[in-house]
């Protein structure tokens, strides 16, 4: 960090404190070579989650493809849109709580799926067969079983 008065790069922090915005450090400095007291911002760099689809390839994550999704698994249900956003924030969270930098598209349909299987079952069932593009009804049954067990095991 170069001082703007003597050009000097050796300076030292007197003062740290984040802005109102949270995401910027306002830093007040003085200079080792003339003394003067200048002032630097750094920014906190939010580093975009990356999704790592199942062929390998990555893309940005992004919160408007689970909310799609869930929407799409709602359709015609008895559901409002405040509750479906309410659920996908939940879902987000879930999903930067990984606290992985990369996380697996897999992963994050998985977590989908455990949210919504206590918020709507026919939304649940409509999603978990679009999401794992079933591929025989054995696969498909094995969920409706798991779906069963599940509510069964909340029944105890
Ligand atoms: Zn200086």
């Amino acid at each position: 960090m170069k001082c703007p008065y003597c050009k000097q790069a050796d300076s030292r922090v007197i003062d740290s404190r984040a802005a109102e915005d949270g995401a910027t450090i306002r830093r007040r400095r003085e200079c080792n070579g003339c003394g003067k007291r200048f002032t630097t911002y750094e920014v906190v760099e939010k580093l975009p989650l990356m999704v790592v689809k199942n062929d390998g390839r990555r893309e940005v994550f992004k919160r408007d493809k689970i909310l799609n999704g869930v929407i799409r698994s709602c359709d015609k249900r008895d559901i409002s849109m405040e509750r479906i956003v309410a659920l996908v924030n939940e879902i987000e969270r879930d999903v930067r709580n990984t606290m992985e930098q990369e996380v697996k598209s897999s992963k994050i349909g998985e977590l989908v799926m455990e949210r919504l299987k206590d918020f709507d079952e026919v939304a649940y069932i409509r999603f978990a067969s679009v999401y794992r593009k079933f591929a025989d009804i054995t696969s498909f049954v094995d969920e409706l079983n798991k779906l069963q067990a599940h509510k069964t095991e909340e029944q105890k």
